[in-house]
């Protein structure tokens, strides 16, 4: 079985896209100030967020029919922002799949310091977390909404996995 690792934001769930609305309308720029936009997100109430988010290209299926092949170990790898944006994301998750393995990283952390990346699989929509995790070893797989011209294999449904490996 080979390992491998999804992301949550931007891969399994599109929370990206109310963050962004809500830090434009409180006038932040996401690009430029971080800080602030990093205070949003501690700040953030999960669960509504969660629960107002919309599930990217039949995700869930997707990790469901990945963990039946038995081709892979499956986890999830998310950073996070704050010990209650974890609870939230355990709770999804743990409601959804039977035994399934959910890493919540500090997002002051890089993905590779939390698991053996060697050979495994790492699914994610940004590609700095990418090119951390190929430098380790890893194979870097990027999601993106629609194909892109990118350094990675890339990918818009999680499907695509299954195939790939
Ligand atoms: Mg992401």
């Amino acid at each position: 079985m080979k390992n491998l690792y999804i992301d949550f934001d931007g891969v399994i769930l599109d929370t990206i896209t109310p963050v962004y609305n809500l830090a434009k309308k409180l006038n932040l720029d996401v690009k430029t100030q971080t800080k602030e936009v990093g205070l949003l997100f501690s700040k953030l109430d999960w669960e509504t967020l969660i629960e107002e988010s919309e599930e990217l290209s039949n995700s869930i299926n997707s990790i469901k029919d990945l963990k039946e092949s038995k081709k892979f170990n499956i986890s999830i790898l998310t950073h996070i922002n704050s010990l209650k944006e974890a609870k939230a994301k355990i709770e999804f998750i743990n409601n959804l799949f039977d035994d399934l393995t959910i890493i919540p990283v500090p997002k002051s952390c890089s993905k590779t310091m939390m698991t053996q990346t060697k050979d495994a699989i790492l699914v994610d929509d940004y590609s700095g977390n990418l090119r951390e995790w190929e430098s380790k070893g890893g194979i870097g797989v990027k999601y993106t909404k629609e194909k892109e011209e990118c350094d990675f294999i890339n990918i818009t449904s999680l499907e695509e996995i299954m195939e790939l490996f």
